[in-house]
């Protein structure tokens, strides 16, 4: 058995939404987003015409400077830290992308070495395509990268599955999850859905909570999340 904790990144390690943030600042960010948030169309659908809607002057350098100004949850390296030195394996699963996520992990202490799950926005020398090689047929989840394949692709049946997250993109996974820490979205779906959580607002939060159950072994399964992990498993 072995404990893994899978962290979001918009919104989570970041402090908003960074995906959201470079559209706004090189596309067209509305009225497409409410369209989005209307159901009209699948995340991929949007990043696609998301990207489409830059302008031409953006280059992967203005993208990536843009990126590296752009704040993270002030405990992030801490957890992180911690999390590292007691070995706990640690993941990163989001539905944004590679091009400014790598880049601001690299900020922090270790962030370099995390693996991470997200989607891919690709320059051919001249415009961005954005591509998904974690997209789910197997999951009703909307998202361009599913989340729910990240967790169970990288767990054993009897692993204890820790899981942090903000948002929409986050509600397939946690129903997966033995302990969830959710704050915004993802803690109203968590409470609707009667999924117990942690509600947190920094990461230091997190951190005080993961220290005091990893000192006194408080790393239990969540029977329902079990059961959907055995499930899951049984049907990929
Ligand atoms: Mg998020
Ligand atoms: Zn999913």
């Amino acid at each position: 058995m072995a404990i893994r904790v899978f962290l979001d990144f918009d919104g989570t390690i970041s402090q908003r939404d960074v995906g959201d943030e470079v559209v706004r600042h090189f596309g067209e960010f509305e009225p497409l987003h409410s369209e989005l948030l209307t159901g009209s169309m699948s995340v991929a659908q949007y990043y696609q015409r998301a990207v489409q809607s830059f302008s031409d002057l953006v280059t992967p350098d203005a993208l990536l400077a843009f990126a590296l100004e752009q704040e993270l949850d002030a405990g992030a390296g801490t957890l992180l830290r911690w999390l590292r030195s007691v070995e706990i394996p640690t993941y990163i699963v989001s539905d944004g992308f590679d091009i400014y996520i790598r880049p601001l992990l690299q900020t922090i202490e270790g962030g370099a070495e995390l693996p991470v799950a997200c989607n891919v926005l690709r320059w051919d020398g001249s415009v961005f395509m954005p591509e998904f090689p974690g997209a789910s047929e197997s999951c009703s989840c909307f998202c361009a990268s599913c989340k729910r394949n990240a967790v169970i692709s990288r767990i054993a049946m009897d692993d204890i599955v820790i899981y942090i997250g903000d948002g929409r993109s986050d509600t397939c996974a946690v129903q997966f999850a033995d302990i969830v820490f959710a704050k915004g979205t993802l803690a109203a779906f968590c409470t609707e859905q009667g999924i117990p959580f942690h509600h947190y607002r920094s990461l230091y939060d997190v951190l005080i909570i993961l220290q005091n159950r990893h000192q006194h072994k408080d790393f239990r399964p969540r029977r329902q999340a079990f059961l959907a992990r055995k499930r899951a498993i049984e049907a990929e």
